[in-house]
């Protein structure tokens, strides 16, 4: 049995305004009952224009959620027009930020470079580094997952000194946004995979706590969630569904 609190974290990407933020907080809260969450972690990561109000009804009722951002830059400040900054965050008691999605690695040209120092940053600020790699399907037909995963996490994660106090998520690319999911066999699999290679890093394998991600939702999460080396999700699309979500975060 592991002793790593489960994990479950909701990134609702480019969608709802600050006032439909607040409101899906507030029925999320409403169905979470404490009983049923004491054992699992539970963070949204809103855009950053519904930061500011949720970490308000966070504070002001007391909730029990964890506040994530979805990207920052590796520069405190500077000219980088549109860019927002790890300290900014810091100061709005973001607890995590997501680097190396696979959207931004896509869309946003966000390389493994790029990743290392965004990651590097976020750590520096006392923050923690949601860190998602995964493989597209070209990569998996080719027999090629684990050899991208692999240098996706010795990329980002070389230089650190405890690469554990980094939440990973594992979440190939042909399973977000697409209604496919990885066979619960095959994500515990790489995730498994994704805890030895933190291990040949430096890392403690039994500390490192990883998620899988990729249209996970309240239909298939108790299989995914009971597997060993899974030890949480990362959710999209089924995380702006307040009913969906709190089913998720219980079976976790
Ligand atoms: P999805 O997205 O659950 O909508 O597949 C997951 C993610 O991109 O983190």
């Amino acid at each position: 049995m592991s002793t790593r609190t489960p994990f479950i974290a909701g990134n609702w990407k480019m969608h709802l305004d600050h006032l439909e933020a607040i409101q899906l907080v507030q029925q999320l809260s409403y169905r979470l009952n404490p009983r049923d969450i004491a054992e699992v972690e539970i963070a949204v990561i809103p855009p950053f224009t519904a930061l500011r109000s949720i970490q308000t009804l966070i504070e002001g009722d007391k909730l029990e959620l964890g506040l994530g951002a979805q990207d920052a830059h590796w520069e405190d400040s500077g000219a980088y027009t549109g860019a927002v900054a790890p300290p900014m965050l810091a100061k709005l008691a973001v607890d995590y930020v997501l680097v190396g999605h696979s959207e931004r690695r896509s869309r946003f040209g966000d390389d493994d470079d790029v990743v290392a120092r965004k990651l590097g940053a976020v750590q520096r600020h006392g923050m923690i580094p949601i860190l998602c790699v995964g493989e597209t399907l070209e990569e998996r037909d080719a027999g090629r997952a684990e050899e991208v995963v692999d240098r996706q996490l010795r990329a980002a994660l070389a230089g650190l000194d405890r690469p554990h106090e980094v939440v990973i998520a594992y979440e190939p690319v042909w399973a977000i946004g697409t209604g496919r999911t990885a066979t619960p066999d095959d994500a515990d699999h790489m995730c498994a995979a994704v805890r030895r290679i933190v291990g040949e890093i430096g890392g403690d394998t039994q500390a490192v706590r990883v998620q899988y991600g990729g249209s996970v939702k309240a239909g298939n999460a108790g299989d995914l969630l009971a597997r060993p080396d899974i030890d949480g999700a990362l959710v999209g699309g089924a995380s702006l569904d307040p009913d969906g979500f709190a089913a998720i975060c219980r079976a976790g």
